[in-house]
Parts: structure tokens; C-alpha cells; sequence
């Protein structure tokens, strides 16, 4: 048998959480092109990422701006067709390192961020928006209130002409987080949004049968992170 050097394999990992993708999206009866996989890569090395993207996997997540600069300007330059979303909180000021690098930034969630994104509209390339809801009304966690996101899309789109693609949530740690994907259902469908980023390694299956467009998965691809 020859070595075919281009038909690269399937990681494992990777082949395992799409089959599993595609049970519930068809249990759902959901289209299997409704919801993306994000991998996402924070703190993993380029040598983890490589595989993913030789078996033609594109969509990406990364926390951390800086961390984003050191390792994906790189790859694309190997890789076409790379799309890398930010899904970490974002620093007014690298806001313009993040617009130049990210292809969708997940974690618009407070005003000042909002005027400065705004301001930097008309840039070729200016990413898709989310705006991260805090579902659980957690102090420590980033993200607009529930009660407060028809007011906070109305100022991001009316006043400061920004386009929106959807919702983007992170529920507590220590509660189901069923009823919170519901509730960003509801949220996105109250200002008329469709797309939905929720579901992580634990909770993905739950994610997607309530309606997830993009669920984000670091440890079921990459291992643990250390
Ligand atoms: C790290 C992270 C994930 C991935 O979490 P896993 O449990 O490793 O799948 C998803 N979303 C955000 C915002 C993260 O920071």
C-alpha cells in the first residue's frame, strides 16, 4: 500500500463528536448543516491544531487575543479558508488587534466594547457579532443580563448601526444548563436573532437539541488542558 501523504486521517476525537453531532441533530430533526463545531483551541500548541486542520477541519475558538496573535497567523498562512472565533472577554484596548485577527468575535457584552467595535465598522473583514448573555445573572461572569439584552441590542444596532449574528452563553458551572440554552433561545428570539453559540464538552448534546448553531468543544477534541 502506498503512503498517500495528502489524504490525511480523521483524529479520532474529532470523528467521535461529529458522529455524536449528527445522532442528535438527526433525533431532532434538525438539518446535520445547522450547527457548526468549534474547536476550541486555547492554550493547545500548534501541534495539536495541525491535525484538526489536515483532516479539513476550519472553525476555530480562542479565549485570549494575544494568544490568538502567536499561533493563528502562522497557520493561516498554511491553511485557507480558517475561520477563528474569539470566545474570551475582550480588552477595549486590543479591540483592534481582535477585529484585524478574529473572523467572529462571540463576547460583545458591555457598552463601552460596543462604541469601540462601532467605530471600527467599516473595515474590510470586520467580524460576525454575538453578544454574550450571563443567563445565570453571575456577578463574576462577563455578559449583559438577560433582563437588560433587548435594550443592549437596540443601542448596539439602532444607535451604533452594528450588525448582530446572534447569542453567545456560558451558564453556571454548578446548575443544569439546559434551562439557560432555553432561556438564549428565548432571549434571541425575543430581538429576532437566529443563531445560537452554546454547548461546551460536557453539555453539547444538550446544546444541540435545543437549538445551538455553534457549540464550542476544547477537552472532547484536545484532551484536558493543563
Ligand atoms: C474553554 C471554553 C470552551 C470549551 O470548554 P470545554 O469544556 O473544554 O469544551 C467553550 N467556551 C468558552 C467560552 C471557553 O472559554
Amino acid at each position: 500500500m502506498s503512503a498517500d501523504l495528502s489524504e490525511a486521517k480523521i483524529p479520532p476525537r474529532l470523528a467521535d463528536i461529529r458522529a455524536r453531532m449528527e445522532t442528535v441533530l438527526l433525533e431532532n430533526g434538525r438539518a446535520l448543516d445547522a450547527a457548526q463545531l468549534l474547536a476550541i483551541s486555547k492554550t493547545k500548541p500548534i501541534e495539536a491544531i495541525t491535525p484538526l486542520l489536515d483532516a479539513g477541519h476550519r472553525q476555530f475558538g480562542e479565549n485570549r487575543v494575544q494568544e490568538a496573535q502567536d499561533k493563528w497567523p502562522d497557520l493561516r498562512a498554511h491553511y485557507d479558508a480558517i475561520e477563528l472565533h474569539l470566545v474570551g472577554p475582550l480588552q477595549t484596548n486590543k479591540v483592534k488587534e481582535a477585529v484585524a485577527l478574529f473572523d467572529v468575535i462571540q463576547t460583545l457584552d458591555r457598552e463601552k466594547l460596543a462604541r469601540k467595535l462601532a467605530g471600527l465598522k467599516d473595515e474590510s473583514g470586520f467580524p460576525r457579532l454575538f453578544i454574550q448573555v450571563n443567563t445565570g445573572d453571575e456577578p463574576q461572569k462577563s455578559g449583559v443580563s438577560p433582563a437588560g439584552l433587548a435594550a443592549f441590542y437596540d443601542l448596539c444596532t439602532q444607535e451604533l448601526g452594528l450588525r448582530i449574528a446572534g447569542l453567545m452563553c456560558l451558564p453556571p458551572q454548578d446548575e443544569p444548563a439546559a434551562a439557560h440554552f432555553v432561556l438564549l433561545g428565548k432571549l434571541a428570539a425575543q430581538v429576532g436573532l437566529a443563531e445560537l453559540s452554546m454547548g461546551m464538552s460536557g453539555d453539547f448534546e444538550t446544546a444541540l437539541a435545543l437549538g445551538a448553531t455553534h457549540i464550542r468543544v476544547g477537552t472532547a477534541l484536545f484532551g484536558a488542558r493543563d
